[in-house]
């Protein structure tokens, strides 16, 4: 079905815009997807699907747009991008909305939360560039200065988990640092990153600076992916898509930047604070689980193990699973019956291969449709598939450990290295087992914590590059040094 038209569709009575936001305009497309609703299963509308010419007009009005807006420079850039902010800040209530009825994630924390951080992350990184200087020394009658430059249009590929939240954090660091951009939606949860491009038109963004072009992976993604004029690609989503960008980026040598999958630890030692570490491991079925930093592989020390795995029940068997727009619900649906199967099909080789079911381990029949059981598997044989892949489902495991070495090796016993959470009463103890844990972000006695001064990504195959605070412009910029003879100069 083609989209010819610029009528938008009612999500959760919210219009939003089907089309692509190219160049500051709305455009059409030969061909569309259909967009479901994990909630119910109904569908919520038909979406534009580009491919290599609604990719090639975008990356062609980036372009365009760019020397105009690198020219602005960070303070000028600011004054958009704060206006920007403003806009989503006066929208939290739409954006919640849609963003819950698209990919089933939990109400209350969208509009608490999740939707603010989006205008932060673009406020944060406008006001980080303003600041941002390069070093300047001398050295041997030589002055160096460190520039940090725009690097043109960088391709912007999110993931349907949290796309408001993680499109934004790629917005707010590539516009800031003088680029222009092209964003590619996930096909499963489209309609927030509509809703971006019209605040970027309300906010007054300059044409071509801010695109969107929607449409299926494969297609529009690998087009933008090839596109000669992309100068950086930010991605965030499955290793496995990341393995393909990277084959792609590598032919062109184009820097990327990679936050891939995980199988992140969450370990308890018996001194820590039970109550905070039932809290958090129970907290791990947040979005039905489906968060790249999710703390899926318990470690627990075993003289705790017991009345561990007893608290966890009791707290797992108290979620309530259900409509994630009730402001009760704990625990959403998958996004997909595409991807409930596979989350099924995960449980059922675990417990083929031997593993123990403690609880959960079925699509919930009272609920319907998408809804899978919080499930924790016990007894799990060393081997077993389930210790080693993401399932992105609210699937956990539990193991037991003596020593500290012990846990050190079983939480570096994976090939993902997104995120580590530990949990101890002892400060020398944390300090040796958060240096000892290879991942991006370890986490002591706390969980999430994400400021965005500090570098986000992924160790060995979670990914490659961190982004936060300098490290995003390290990134979305070109570094040049400026290296200048002292003295050499007749005239200011
Ligand atoms: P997830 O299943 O976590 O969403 P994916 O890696 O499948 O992870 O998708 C993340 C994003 O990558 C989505 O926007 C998707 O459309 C896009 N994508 C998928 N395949 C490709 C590809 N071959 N080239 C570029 N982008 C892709």
């Amino acid at each position: 079905m083609s989209i010819l038209s610029s009528e938008k569709i009612l999500v959760a009575n919210v219009p939003v815009s089907p089309q692509h936001y190219i160049d500051g305009k709305r455009v059409n497309s030969a061909n569309s997807f259909e967009v479901i609703s994990p909630i119910d299963e109904t569908s919520l509308g038909s979406v534009a699907a580009g491919g290599a010419d609604e990719v090639h007009a975008a990356v062609a009005a980036a372009k365009r747009a760019f020397p105009e807006w690198a020219a602005l420079g960070p303070k000028g850039r600011g004054v958009y991008l704060r206006r920007l902010a403003d806009v989503i800040e006066s929208h939290i209530e739409e954006l919640a909305i849609v963003e819950t009825t698209n990919n089933g994630s939990l109400l209350e924390a969208s509009r608490l939360r999740v939707m603010k951080r989006g205008a932060h992350n673009i406020r944060f990184f406008a006001e980080w560039a303003e600041k941002l200087e390069g070093e300047c020394w001398e050295s041997n009658g030589v002055q160096y200065q460190v520039k940090y430059q725009p690097t043109g249009v960088s391709a912007l590929i999110t993931p349907w988990n949290a796309p408001f939240m993680l499109t934004t954090w790629k917005v707010g660091p590539a516009l800031a640092a003088g680029n222009t951009i092209v964003i590619k939606p996930p096909e499963w949860a489209p309609f927030t990153c509509s809703l971006l491009a019209d605040f970027a038109e309300e906010a007054g963004l300059p044409p071509g600076v801010l695109n969107v072009v929607q449409g299926i992976g494969e297609e529009a993604g690998a087009a933008l992916t090839q596109h000669p004029d992309v100068a950086r690609i930010s991605f965030t989503g499955s290793s496995e898509t990341g393995r393909i960008i990277g084959k792609v980026a590598a032919e062109r040598v184009v820097p990327v930047s990679f936050e891939l999958g995980g199988k992140s630890p969450l370990v308890v030692f018996a001194d820590s604070n039970f109550d905070l570490a039932v809290r958090t491991a129970v907290g791990q079925y947040d979005n039905a689980g489906q968060v790249c930093l999710a703390g899926t592989r318990i470690l627990v020390q075993e003289e705790i193990a017991d009345t561990f795995l007893e608290a966890l029940k009791n707290a797992a068997n108290n979620l309530i699973l259900g409509d994630p727009r009730k402001p009760e619900t704990n625990v959403g649906p998958l996004i997909t019956r595409e991807h409930m199967e596979r989350v099924k099909g995960f449980v059922e080789r675990a417990k083929a291969e031997g593993a123990t079911v403690a609880y959960g381990g079925n699509v919930s029949e009272d609920v319907g449709g998408l809804y899978f059981e919080p499930t924790l598997f016990v007894d799990i044989p060393a081997h077993a598939e389930i210790l080693k892949e993401e399932v992105f489902g609210p699937v956990l495991t539990l193991q037991t450990f003596r020593t500290e070495e012990e846990a050190i090796a079983m939480a570096n016993d994976t090939e993902y290295g997104l995120a580590a959470t530990v949990f101890t009463g002892c400060e020398e103890r944390a300090a040796r087992v958060g240096s000892a844990i290879h991942a991006g972000t370890v986490w002591i006695n706390t969980f999430f914590a994400r400021d965005l001064k500090a570098p986000f990504g992924g160790s060995k195959k979670s990914g490659i590059g961190r982004e936060g605070g300098n490290w995003s412009f390290e990134f979305f910029c070109d570094i040049t040094t400026i290296s200048s003879r002292v003295g050499s100069f007749t005239k200011k």
